[in-house]
C-alpha cells in the first residue's frame, strides 16, 4: 500500500508539470530553528519580521502539522530565456515574467492531495507554497531534490536551480527518498564573486538588506546607495545573477508550463513603453503576476533608479 500509494504521488505531481519530487519523513528538526536564529539576529532578514515568528514551528514540523508523517516536496521548473536585457529592454527576474506561481503551485498540489484521499479518506493533508514556518529548503534536501548551493537556493544536478518549490505535509507513511547531504558546490566561489552588491555570505546565506532583489520586490522606500551601485541599468524588478553565473544553471532548460508564459503585449515592452506606462495599464497587463507585490509605484520607483544608473 506504501510503496503504491509514494508511485501514485510523484505519477500525480509529475502529471501536474513537476520536474523534481522527493519525500522526507517528518519530524522535528531543532536545528532549522537555531540556522534562521542565528541569520535573524544578525538583522540579515531585513524588514522581514515574519521570520522571526513561529520558531516552534520550524523546529518541529509536527507542530505546524499535527499528526505529520511526511512531507511531499515538489520543483517546478520556471526558467526561459525571454526578454534579455539590452539597451532597449530592462531586466525581470525570470520567475515573475508570467502569472504568480503561489496559488498555481498549490492548485497542483491539491490535485495530489486527491489521490491521498482516495487511499486515506481522513487522512491530514496541508499544502504550503512559500508561506508558514516551513522551512522549505531544508526540506528540500531532506527529499533529495538538491543541496543548498552558497547562493543560499537549491540546486538540483540534472536541473539547476530555477524552480519553485511546493510541498504537502500528510500523516500518511510513504517511501522516503535518501536525503542530499553532499555539497556539490565544491571549491566554486562564482555567485559570492559576481554578486553586485556582495549580498552573499560564506554560509550558504544571503544577507537581504544588501540584495537587489529584496530591494525591488520585497522592500518599499529607501533605496540605500549601495545597492544602487549595484545594480545596472536594466534592473526594475529582481535580480538573478547569482543563478545565471552558477554551472549548475547551464544545464536549465525551458519549461512547459503555459501559466509562465509572458503575455505578447508585455513581450513587445520597450524602455520608452515602461517610462510612459500608465497605472491603468500597469493594472491590465500585471493582473495576477509577481510584478503586482512591488505595485505600480513601487515598480515606477524602479524604473527611475535604473534610469538614474544609465544616466551615471
Ligand atoms: S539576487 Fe543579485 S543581489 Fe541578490 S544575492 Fe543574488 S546576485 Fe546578489
Ligand atoms: S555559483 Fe558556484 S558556489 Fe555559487 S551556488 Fe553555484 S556552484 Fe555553488
Amino acid at each position: 500500500m506504501r510503496t503504491t500509494l509514494t508511485t501514485r504521488i510523484k505519477e500525480s505531481l509529475t502529471n501536474e508539470g513537476f520536474s523534481l519530487t522527493g519525500i522526507a519523513r517528518a519530524e522535528p528538526h531543532p536545528d532549522d530553528a537555531a540556522i534562521i536564529d542565528g541569520w535573524t539576529a544578525k538583522g540579515m532578514n531585513g524588514s522581514m519580521a515574519y521570520l522571526e515568528k513561529n520558531r516552534d514551528k520550524r523546529a518541529d514540523i509536527t507542530l505546524l502539522v499535527p499528526g505529520a508523517r511526511s512531507v511531499i516536496v515538489a520543483a517546478l521548473n520556471y526558467y526561459n530565456e525571454d526578454l534579455p536585457p539590452t539597451s532597449d529592454r530592462y531586466f525581470i527576474s525570470r520567475y515573475a515574467r508570467g502569472k504568480d506561481y503561489h496559488d498555481l503551485i498549490r492548485s497542483k498540489l491539491y490535485n495530489t492531495v486527491k489521490i491521498i484521499r482516495e487511499a486515506y479518506p481522513d487522512s491530514q493533508c496541508r499544502v504550503f507554497c512559500d508561506s508558514a514556518p516551513l522551512t522549505e529548503k531544508a526540506w528540500a534536501q531532506r527529499a533529495g531534490i538538491g543541496w543548498r548551493g552558497r547562493n543560499s537556493l537549491i540546486i538540483n544536478r540534472s536541473l539547476g536551480s530555477f524552480f519553485l518549490l511546493g510541498e504537502i505535509v500528510t500523516d500518511a507513511e510513504l517511501e522516503y527518498d535518501e536525503p542530499i547531504t553532499e555539497d556539490f558546490c565544491g571549491e566554486c566561489r562564482k555567485c559570492i564573486e559576481g554578486c553586485p552588491t556582495g549580498a552573499i555570505n560564506y554560509d550558504h546565506t544571503i544577507d537581504a538588506r544588501k540584495c537587489i532583489s529584496y530591494h525591488t520586490i520585497e522592500l518599499r522606500g529607501e533605496t540605500p546607495p549601495y545597492i544602487m551601485d549595484g545594480m545596472t541599468e536594466t534592473m526594475i524588478f529582481g535580480c538573478d545573477r547569482c543563478q545565471e553565473i552558477c554551472p549548475w544553471n547551464k544545464k536549465a532548460t525551458r519549461h512547459h508550463v503555459r501559466e509562465f508564459e509572458p503575455s505578447e503585449e508585455m513581450l513587445l515592452l520597450k524602455r520608452d513603453d515602461w517610462h510612459n506606462m500608465t497605472e491603468e495599464r500597469f493594472k491590465r497587463l500585471f493582473a495576477g503576476t509577481p510584478l503586482e507585490r512591488a505595485g505600480y509605484n513601487g515598480l515606477m520607483h524602479n524604473i527611475a533608479l535604473a534610469r538614474e544608473q544609465g544616466t551615471t
